[in-house]
């Protein structure tokens, strides 16, 4: 798989050549401003003793505190930390709100852990990061893998150690201690107003949809996407991949993964079941990838048939993708702004939590919305602008935004 850092870096040059970005600039989010690689010691229930690896990159933060979630897969490594840390910074700037960018993660197929071995890896994430964390410094969330129930137990551990309460200091937490109305299920919703903007563009009435990785981002979107009476044609998790022309009962689907925890082995009326790398090929308006990175690659690209991707996921298409994307006129909307819907919300939670007042979760939405359909206009009319994609767009509009903090700071 195409290393995430790398290209990261390529579209940060990409983006840069096209307006006259500040060469001290550039310089400067090339490199993460810190970062921390930690061993996490868990007694495992056998009575072993497992060491495993655990990161925390915390990218830049001339607009405002780290913001980033923490991934759990077993795939996790510093580059692809890294990648995604420095996504985080693009992506608040892209909204527009107060925050600079970090990720964190561990080495560890969670699946496979019990959960109190889960339990004692997230306290142990946080022991190893306390001097890293907080609420005026840096604020995981959520990511692959991770979910309320794990920002739970970190932020009692965070509190235990500094002795008060500080709910402030994580996001996406359960409601009971802290977590915002609307957090679950706001990626996905941010994504589907974006997709409303886009389908006015693009002039499409009920979109065909396929979406890849049936998790919190696109498994919410498809429910979503199925309400609004647009049709969802295939769907895939880590185990499969299923595909019907006429469309999926996402609800019915949605109930088979919670049964079984896979949305394979499902089947109704035309429904095919293919990989994972397939499904991506298949006829569509929309491809929606909401797993991990690099899928859409030279190799597939020049053969997808949708007309737009929309990205759920972080970096899941590559630069050399993006180029064969733009020439055949497929729009793609990028990871920065598609699902920034996410970390909005955390940036929602952060502020309720700040204020000790909680809004009602038709308010979070009321306010979602429009930060979402500015920044889908502020890219789109940037792509136009520069003739560029959305993804350049987004990296020109969001750049402007970091560049002003950082002269305004004198760093540069
Ligand atoms: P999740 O753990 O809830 O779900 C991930 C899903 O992807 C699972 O259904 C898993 O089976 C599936 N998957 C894994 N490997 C796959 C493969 N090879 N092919 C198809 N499916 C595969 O994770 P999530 O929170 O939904 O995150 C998914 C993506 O969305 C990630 O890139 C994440 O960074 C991004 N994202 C998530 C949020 C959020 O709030 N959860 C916010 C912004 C971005």
């Amino acid at each position: 798989m195409a290393n995430p850092f790398r290209q990261a870096m390529q579209q940060l040059e990409h983006a840069a050549g096209y307006i006259q970005l500040h060469p001290d600039i550039l310089e400067r989010l090339k490199k993460p401003m810190r970062e921390m690689q930690a061993a996490i010691p868990v007694r495992m229930d056998d009575g072993a003793l497992h060491v495993f690896s655990g990161y925390r990159v915390q990218y830049d933060n001339s607009r405002g505190p780290f913001k980033g979630g923490i991934r759990f897969h077993p795939k996790t490594n510093p580059d692809e930390v890294r990648a995604l840390a420095f996504w985080m910074t693009m992506k608040c700037a892209t909204v527009g709100i107060p925050y600079g960018g970090g990720k964190g993660g561990v080495t560890v197929d969670p699946k496979k852990l019990s959960q109190r071995e889960l339990e004692m890896l997230s306290r142990g994430w946080v022991r190893a990061m306390r001097d890293m964390v907080g609420v005026d410094t840096d604020i995981p969330a959520p990511d692959v893998y991770t979910n309320p129930k794990v920002m739970g137990w970190m932020m009692d551990e965070y509190e235990q150690l500094v002795g008060h309460h500080e709910p402030g200091m994580i996001t996406g937490k359960p409601i009971s201690i802290g977590g915002s109305a609307g957090r679950g299920t706001a990626t996905a919703q941010g994504g589907i107003y974006v997709t409303e903007q886009l389908l006015k563009k693009l002039n499409i009435q009920r979109p065909r949809i396929i979406v890849q990785g049936f998790g919190n981002a696109g498994a919410v979107y498809a429910s979503l996407a199925a309400e609004h009476g647009w049709r969802v044609v295939g769907v895939s998790d880590s185990k499969g991949a299923l595909y019907n022309e006429k469309g999926l009962d996402v609800e019915l689907l949605a109930k088979h993964k919670l049964q079984t925890g896979s949305v394979a082995g499902f089947f109704t009326g035309a429904a095919k079941t293919m990989t994972n790398e397939k499904l991506l090929l298949q006829p569509c308006d929309l491809l929606v990838p909401a797993a991990l990175e690099g899928v859409l690659t030279s190799i597939n690209a020049g053969r997808v048939k949708a007309r737009a991707v929309v990205e759920l996921a972080n970096g899941p298409t590559t630069p050399e993708a993006d180029e064969k994307l733009f020439k055949k006129g497929v729009v793609v909307v990028p990871d920065i702004l598609a699902n920034a819907g996410g970390v909005t919300v955390s940036y929602f939670e952060w502020v309720q939590n700040r204020m000790g007042y909680y809004w009602a979760e038709q308010e979070v939405f009321d306010r979602l919305r429009p930060m979402m359909i500015q920044a889908f206009t502020d890219v789109w009319n940037q792509s136009k602008k520069y003739s560029c994609d959305m993804r350049t767009g987004a990296y020109i509009h969001s750049l402007a935004r970091i560049a002003e903090a950082m002269q305004d700071r004198g760093r540069i």
